[in-house]
């Protein structure tokens, strides 16, 4: 079909294009993947974390971080592929286990900024008490959750982000656990940033992510995003372009959102994408140091033990 294009249009395949050996200097993003890894990735072709991984990127930029100040850490899945071909600190680590790796390195090296890349399954049901309790202590550290309701990786199992009656190859009569609202969860167990947008919104996406990763304590985004060659194939929902569609029509701006009467919010089925969350409170590690600094203090005081 590209072919039958091009020579429509009388063109040349190669023509206005920039040279392969060229494309990492074209790109700010690309010139932030590695150069030693294959290409294309491992991700089905439409799937919609690429987009992610290209927001990641252009927010750390928009930022004017050095790749060195930059550490993500990710777990296992799809999602939990993305460090693997970026260009910064990058720590792969076990199932549902980014947030704890992610806790010990920001302990170590406050000064770093700390990005946590997951899914849904590995944030959530694998993660979910590393996630409830991160979000507790208010550690500076930006969850980034990319959420496509289903294990993707693995075949399709569903998540604790399936919508309710949504097929999946372990719930094949429709899912009868009511999801997780990650942003609501991560608001409620103390984050002090939540967004959320979906991929259909990178510049969304990119915004977010920058003020995320410039809040001082523990940030959530959720990435809205689809599955469709397991999700979307289950569940009849057309190609990758077709749920791209999807997120567009079935989302609305958080001050679209605030705009309707409190019947039709109460309705509301649509994604709310905005930033849902801020507060301030003072973070994890900068409470430690200080805790740290007074009993170190206190250990080179002379002990009185009663008595003259
Ligand atoms: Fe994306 Fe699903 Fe393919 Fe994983 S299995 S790369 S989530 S489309
Ligand atoms: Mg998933």
């Amino acid at each position: 079909m590209a072919e039958e294009i091009l020579s429509a249009q009388d063109l040349d395949a190669n023509e206005g294009q920039i040279p392969r050996e060229d494309w990492f200097e074209a790109s700010a993003t690309l010139q932030n993947l590695r150069k030693n890894k294959k290409f294309p990735t491992i991700w089905c072709s439409g799937c919609g974390i690429g987009v992610v991984m290209g927001s990641l990127i252009r927010a750390i930029e928009s930022l004017g971080l050095e790749n060195d100040q930059v550490a993500l850490v990710a777990g296992i899945g799809c999602t939990a592929r993305m460090p693997v071909y970026m260009d910064y600190n990058t720590l792969h680590t076990t199932h549902g286990r980014a947030l704890a790796f992610a806790t010990g390195l920001k302990i170590a090296r406050p000064e770093m900024k700390v990005i946590a890349i997951m899914g849904d399954g590995d944030a959530l049901a694998i993660g979910g008490n590393h996630f409830i309790h991160a979000a507790r202590r208010n550690i500076g550290i930006t969850a980034l959750v990319v959420n496509n309701a289903i294990y993707g990786m693995t075949g399709g199992q569903h998540s604790p982000t399936t919508p309710l009656d949504m097929r999946a190859t372990t719930a094949p009569y429709g899912n009868v656990e009511p999801p997780f609202p990650i942003c609501d969860l991560g608001a409620a167990a103390g984050a002090t940033y939540v967004a959320r947008s979906t991929v259909y919104h990178p510049l969304e996406l990119d915004k977010y992510l920058a003020q995320a990763i410039s809040n001082e304590g523990f940030s959530l985004v959720e990435a809205v995003s689809y599955c469709h060659t397991t999700f979307g194939r289950i569940n009849k929902l057309g190609t990758a372009a077709d749920m791209m569609r999807a997120l567009k029509e079935n989302s609305i701006s958080k001050s679209a959102y605030d705009r309707l009467g409190a019947d039709e919010r109460g309705a509301n089925t649509k994604i709310v994408r905005g930033v849902l969350h801020t507060k301030n409170r003072p973070e994890y590690t900068k409470v430690y140091g200080t805790l740290v600094d007074r009993v170190s203090d206190e250990a080179i005081q002379p002990r009185h033990y009663g008595g003259n």
